[in-house]
């Protein structure tokens, strides 16, 4: 008998949902993380009373009641309503596309006039079949949206040309006729009341949790502890990259304390044209309506992805590639009998946050099923 039923690598919102609810079951959980805090990319510091997203700004949104009651029986949410904006050439103009943007780009006021527009514009490309990115994005949206808030920004964005790239990156473009700035259609959405810290602390609230040990250079030490083990890190890094690396796009965050209480007037910011070189401005302390003194804003920039430059591995490129060695690796993780795989990482998918909790929840049920 080992000293717990479930080693939990990975502290992020799967593996503390995991150790939530197997803690909650009279299991008893270990959860480490490699890094110095719990939450994964939710993590929250705060500067001068402001919780700022160091990982990327993150908001709460899920179509599934099961899971926002799931999460605000952990913690009280706020109305945060996402109505980012793009700032392109010095003029801003409203996201997702809705009629206030082709009001700003066209001068139009009818949703009559606008669809006139973009199926002028659309016919006017007469693009057929789609072969790349370029080409797809034309024949859905026409000249203008494209060329002003899609294709610098998607070049920044893949540090590849818009012809090089894949036309599946983009299946749809959402466009909607009405004035409605409501970035997601979602039915729910909102922000942790204090940040996202609260979340995590609540579900870690009975957990043990040791930071800073990493589970691929101890793991040895670590099997030993546990029944099982919850791995919620890269499938290649598991397996010493043997069969290859999987490619990740990475960010490289530049957070900056400014002494202004109110530096750009809204949350996020993205700058569409590709002499800047970040993607958008997030400014933290719009996510709660903060009214402290001053303010923090960070820049986000593109970055490659190497396992060796010390950047964090964010967006999975799911191509044929990729995907092939990632069922390989977990194929390789099917035959070591006591590994459950999970999040984000493990999965090689790009996840929202209610994603995630979703295949914890699941994760957990076909747990208790095998006991
Ligand atoms: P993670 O949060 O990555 O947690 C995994 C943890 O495992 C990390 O803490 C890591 O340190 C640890 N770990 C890895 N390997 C090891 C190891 N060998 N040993 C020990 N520990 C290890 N979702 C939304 O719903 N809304 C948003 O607005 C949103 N914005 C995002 C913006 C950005 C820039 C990014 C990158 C993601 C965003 N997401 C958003 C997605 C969200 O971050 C994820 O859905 C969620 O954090 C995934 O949780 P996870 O537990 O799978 O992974």
């Amino acid at each position: 008998m080992k000293q717990y039923d479930y080693l939990i690598a990975g502290a992020g919102v799967f593996g503390a949902i995991f150790a939530h609810e197997m803690s909650k079951r009279g299991k008893k959980c270990l959860v480490i993380d490699r890094r110095g805090h719990t939450g994964g990319n939710t993590y929250c510091k705060n500067i001068e009373g402001i919780n700022v997203h160091i990982y990327g700004a993150h908001i709460f949104h899920t179509n599934d009641e099961r899971i926002w009651n799931y999460v605000n029986s952990l913690t009280a949410f706020n109305r945060y309503t996402n109505s980012p904006l793009a700032m392109y050439k010095g003029k801003l103009y409203n996201l997702p596309f809705n009629m206030n943007t082709f009001q700003q780009l066209w001068g139009v006021i009818t949703p009559e006039e606008a669809k006139r527009k973009i199926e002028e514009q659309i016919s006017e490309v007469a693009i057929k079949k789609p072969g790349n990115l370029e080409e797809q994005a034309l024949s859905l949206v026409g000249t203008d949206i494209y060329n002003y808030f899609i294709k610098e920004y998607t070049e920044k964005q893949w540090g590849r040309k818009a012809t090089e790239l894949p036309p599946e990156i983009i299946r749809r473009i959402p466009i909607r006729f009405t004035y409605d700035n409501n970035y997601f259609n979602d039915k729910y959405q909102g922000i942790p009341i204090g940040g996202y810290n609260r979340l995590t602390d609540a579900l870690l609230k009975n957990v043990e949790v040791k930071l800073g040990i990493d589970y691929i250079t101890n793991r040895s030490v670590l099997n030993e502890l546990a029944e099982k083990i919850i791995y919620t890190g890269t499938l290649d890094e598991l397996f010493d990259f043997r069969l290859g690396n999987l490619e990740y796009r990475s960010l490289r965050f530049d957070h900056q304390l400014k002494e202004t209480p109110n530096y750009q007037g809204n949350a996020v910011i993205n700058y569409t044209e590709k002499n800047i070189p970040f993607t958008r401005i997030i400014e933290h302390k719009h996510f709660e309506f903060g009214q402290q003194k001053h303010t923090v804003i960070t820049k986000e920039y593109p970055l490659e992805y190497s396992p060796q430059n010390g950047a964090e591995p964010y967006y999975p490129i799911n191509d044929h590639k990729n995907d092939l060695m990632h069922s390989r690796y977990r194929n390789l993780a099917l035959d070591t009998g006591n590994l459950i795989l999970g999040g984000r990482l493990a999965d090689f998918k790009y996840y929202d946050m209610h994603q995630v909790i979703a295949s914890a929840l699941k994760a957990v049920q076909k747990e208790v099923e095998s006991l």
